[in-house]
């Protein structure tokens, strides 16, 4: 009797969207659904982690093309938050993830078009000194020290009150007026290597370490220059002054705080802040406080709605919490929450960490 020989399986061959290790490591788990502001939404495992990594094996292999409704909607429903990175026993970097499959998707004309003004306005350094040129951030025209103040792009225009309190706080901090985008814009909307080239740019441009007032753009710029480089405003505070604890006898304000995504998943920040609030209020933990506001970057501009549904929840534990002040530490949280408060005629005030802090100073 002979035995018919079986052919193994072919091997899918691979188009090079993701980079291979990343993209398998991967075990199917599902411990990381409990974790995801999207699929707490929906309830449908396509808008899970689990759910986008296996629509991004499909769209590696060829299974599914580039403009498979599903692979489009998903890699736009995603926030990018990260929250799905601490909980994997397996170390996914979904982060990483993301950001290659929407540099793959979103390249020219696959960018959702509002996003597109956004990379245009931060995309030259010369445009982001002359957008904040009226608002009296901190920026000087002073020459780079040892450490230095990053004034962020959207940050030095919307909230110029951010920088200068970091000074106030940290006199030891030089704030270069010439100085761009840190790129982590570009690297969330579909531009990965323009983000990573801004990056280099800015720690050229800023030698030495770099202090940062938003978790989002600290977690970009010490990706691509390293850690060591890079501290977000709390981190760099606590290491220097150390956690001292306020006066429990004096009436304290009520503070929360919404942690910053990428500063906590990313950088794994998140003890600093809340001991820094203790010094100068009564700390109150909201539940979702490590979850995402909804701000995302640029999500609360393209997906407007699903924004606002995920704030919902937060706005909902501040409002049952009443608080006196909540602090964030990220440009994109305090324009999500800020417009939230206002919009549901919360007494409570949204204010940065480094606002919180100098006004007490
Ligand atoms: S927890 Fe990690 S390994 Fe498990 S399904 Fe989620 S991404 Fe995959
Ligand atoms: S990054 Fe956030 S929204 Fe996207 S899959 Fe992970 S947990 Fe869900």
């Amino acid at each position: 009797m002979t035995t018919a020989a079986i052919a193994p399986d072919p091997v899918p061959e691979r188009r090079g969207v993701f980079t291979a290790e990343l993209l398998d490591r991967c075990i199917s788990c599902g411990f990381c659904l409990p974790a995801c502001p999207t699929y707490a939404l929906t309830g449908v495992e396509t808008s899970s982690p689990r759910g986008r990594i296996n629509l991004m094996r499909a769209l590696e292999t060829g299974v599914l093309p580039d403009d498979d409704p599903t692979v489009q909607e998903e890699s736009s429903f995603c926030l990018g938050c990260r929250a799905c990175e601490p909980v994997c026993p397996a170390g996914v970097q979904y982060g990483e993830l993301v950001e290659e499959w929407r540099d793959h998707l979103w390249n020219g004309r696959g960018r959702p078009w509002k996003v597109r003004p956004l990379l245009w306005a931060v995309d030259s350094p010369r445009r982001v000194r002359a957008m904040g040129i009226v608002r009296r951030h901190a920026g000087r025209g002073e020459a780079p020290g040892p450490v230095n103040l990053m004034l962020g792009c959207f940050e030095r225009v919307l909230y110029p009150r951010v920088s200068r309190d970091a000074r106030k706080l940290a006199g030891e901090l030089a704030a270069p007026a010439a100085q761009g985008c840190c790129g982590a814009l570009h690297a969330h909307n579909g531009e990965l290597g323009r983000g990573r080239q801004l990056a280099q740019r800015l720690g050229e441009a800023l030698p030495g370490t770099i202090v940062t007032t938003s978790g989002g753009c600290g977690a970009h710029l010490a990706g691509v220059l390293g850690g060591d480089r890079v501290k977000e405003l709390s981190q760099w505070l606590h290491a220097r002054d150390g956690a001292v604890v306020g006066n429990p006898t004096a009436a304290r304000p009520r503070i929360g705080l919404q942690d910053s995504c990428h500063l906590r998943h990313g950088l794994g920040v998140w003890r600093e802040p809340r001991e820094l609030i203790a010094r100068v209020g009564e700390y109150v933990e909201l539940p979702s406080a490590a979850g995402c506001c909804g701000g995302a970057g640029s999500y609360a501009i393209v997906r407007p709605q699903d924004s606002a549904r995920v704030l919902d929840r937060h706005l909902d534990e501040i409002a049952g919490a009443d608080l006196d002040l909540v602090a964030v530490v990220n440009a994109g949280c305090y324009r999500q929450l800020q417009q939230g408060v206002k919009r549901r005629r919360l007494r409570t005030r949204v204010l940065h960490l480094a606002e919180l802090l100098a006004g007490v100073k």
